[in-house]
């Protein structure tokens, strides 16, 4: 059976990530993976949702229990562009996901190390593995030029 890389699924959770950018949305996706397949996918939305909770993970994770019919996804991973923050972490935690892999750390709001590291609680009765750093470049590249377009485009 074909192999796959982290690498290879955070490429979906980029191409989601792009069309935030192209329908002018902070740049954000997310694809849920089990059984070597994408069961859910999703882009941050919040804008043309008018729903601060329309993040790329929470779409994503609603799509993937809408295939499962059910809320618990322990047997898949979670890719996302951007390190979840606090609410996105409660909800991988809920849905008790195994594993979650991103790309960019957020200084401003992460909660999987950044401003908080939840995942690491000890408080909390479900934990999963957390691996960070894949494509990061790319993520932060997009953000980047997302907010660099927005900047031009207040100053004119
Ligand atoms: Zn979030």
């Amino acid at each position: 059976m074909r192999r796959f890389t982290d690498e290879y699924w955070m490429r979906f959770a980029l191409a989601e990530a792009q069309k935030a950018f192209e329908e002018d949305e902070v740049p954000v996706g997310a694809v849920v993976i089990s059984d070597n397949k994408i069961i859910g996918q999703g882009h941050n939305q919040i804008e043309k949702l008018r729903d601060p909770t329309a993040h790329a993970e929470i779409i994503a994770l609603t799509a993937a229990s809408n295939y499962l019919n059910s809320w618990r996804l322990n047997n898949a991973t979670m890719y996302v562009t951007l390190e979840p923050c606090i609410m996105c972490t409660g909800a991988l935690i809920l849905a008790r996901i195994k594993k979650l892999v991103f790309g960019a750390f957020d200084p401003k709001f992460g909660a999987c190390g950044s401003v908080y590291n939840i995942p690491m609680d000890n408080k909390l009765n479900h934990k999963f593995e957390v691996k960070t750093g894949v494509l990061a470049e790319e993520s932060k590249l997009l953000l980047r030029e997302f907010f660099e377009k927005k900047r031009k485009k207040n100053n004119r």
